[in-house]
């Protein structure tokens, strides 16, 4: 499963983030995940809760995701447009495909909050 690595990573990142910190706790992680990057939201957090397990650190860690939309601007009529389609995004405004992607790949840490 794609979202356990990715899990994983995460952890590595907060404990670094943790000890750079001098923090006794960590209790709050915000990610921005967009929905272009694949992952399955719900995964990620069942992935997280069962690795955090293993770290005293983060173990009563809550975890927020926020969901970045998929968002294109269109580089014939400059239209920006959400759209749910991630294969065959075409223009709202003049059905172009020549699109440019504003917002939809974020996959990272947005905030930690951690008590020392
Ligand atoms: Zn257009």
């Amino acid at each position: 499963m794609h979202e356990v690595s990715i899990a994983l990573g995460m952890v590595d990142e907060l404990t670094r983030i943790a000890s750079e910190n001098n923090a006794t706790k960590i209790t709050l992680v915000k990610l921005k995940i967009g929905k272009l990057s694949g992952i399955v939201v719900d995964s990620l957090i069942f992935a997280f809760d069962a690795i955090k397990l293993e770290h005293p650190i983060m173990t009563s860690a809550e975890i927020i995701i926020n969901e970045i939309p998929l968002i294109y601007e269109c580089n014939d009529c400059n239209t920006k447009f959400e759209t749910e389609d991630i294969y065959f995004p075409e223009c709202t405004g003049c059905k172009s495909y020549n699109l440019t992607i504003v917002s939809g790949e974020e996959q990272h840490i947005e905030n930690v909050e951690v008590e020392v």
